[in-house]
């Protein structure tokens, strides 16, 4: 790894919204391209063990197919199969660049990608390869949030990067509010009190309780993830 890498193993969090690029819905493939071009510059850079998990948003929500009569758990069943296909995305983004990826599912499906097995992902990514975990932690009522959280800490990472439309946390929505100000840090105690939305609550809980930071940056500066990954750049550091 570099001198100045901060972070050698980091859990990237984007949610499926991020995939949608300038679309209402689904998956933008220029959109995937651009992120996998982020990471694998930032990988070539740095040599930082990475680890992806994707939201499902862009393509379904269990708490939008419960408002819409479907039973919660099933509900949430569709949205985790959403996550699979925005991970076989990214993968297929990343590979087209030759970065070398592994996806695993928390919901076994042998023939589309790897079951979730812990110690083999952390065996991908000390060979240099991307492992995307999909379908959240494979249980319903959780969010990707928590299912990240969940395997930052199974994956001994030293930090969970959100990436977000901007770069940190602000004490207001900067796009609404001219005077909002942005935090350069902030503990996790802070951010479940004030209730400040960066992640869920019970991602937040369980990061305090395994003491890995969660940096929140922007994923549409050019180069912020190598800037953040080595100390530089804009971010807002939770621990
Ligand atoms: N989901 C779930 N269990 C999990 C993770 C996700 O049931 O551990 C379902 C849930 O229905 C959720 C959907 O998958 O609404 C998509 O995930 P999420 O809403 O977290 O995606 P994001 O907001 O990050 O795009």
């Amino acid at each position: 790894p570099a001198d100045d890498l901060v972070y050698k193993r980091v859990l990237l969090k984007l949610s499926g919204e991020a995939l949608m690029g300038p679309s209402e819905f689904g998956i933008d493939m220029p959109t995937c391209l651009g992120f996998a071009e982020e990471i694998a510059t930032a990988l070539q850079a740095t040599g930082v063990e990475l680890c992806l998990v994707i939201g499902g948003g862009n393509i379904f929500r269990g708490l939008a197919g419960a408002a819409n009569g479907m039973e919660r758990a099933q509900a949430d069943s569709m949205g985790m199969l959403a996550t699979v296909m925005n991970a076989l995305a990214m993968q297929s983004a990343l590979e087209q660049i030759g970065v070398p990826t592994r996806v695993q599912s928390a919901i076994p499906m042998n023939t589309v990608c790897e079951p979730y097995i812990r110690r083999r992902a952390i065996r991908h990514m000390e060979k240099g390869r991307v492992v995307i975990f999909a379908a959240g932690t494979g249980n319903p009522y959780f969010t990707t949030d928590t299912g990240a959280a969940l395997r930052a800490a199974e994956m001994n990472c030293d930090a969970m990067f959100k990436g977000t439309q901007v770069d940190g946390v602000y004490s207001a929505d900067p796009k609404k509010d001219a005077n909002a100000e942005r935090y350069d840090q902030l503990g996790y105690q802070e951010v479940l009190a004030r209730d400040l939305r960066v992640m869920d609550a019970s991602a937040v809980s369980l990061m305090r309780d395994t003491n890995i930071p969660i940096v929140v940056f922007s994923l549409h500066n050019k180069g912020a993830l190598q800037d953040v990954l080595t100390g530089k750049g804009t971010s807002t550091v939770i621990s």
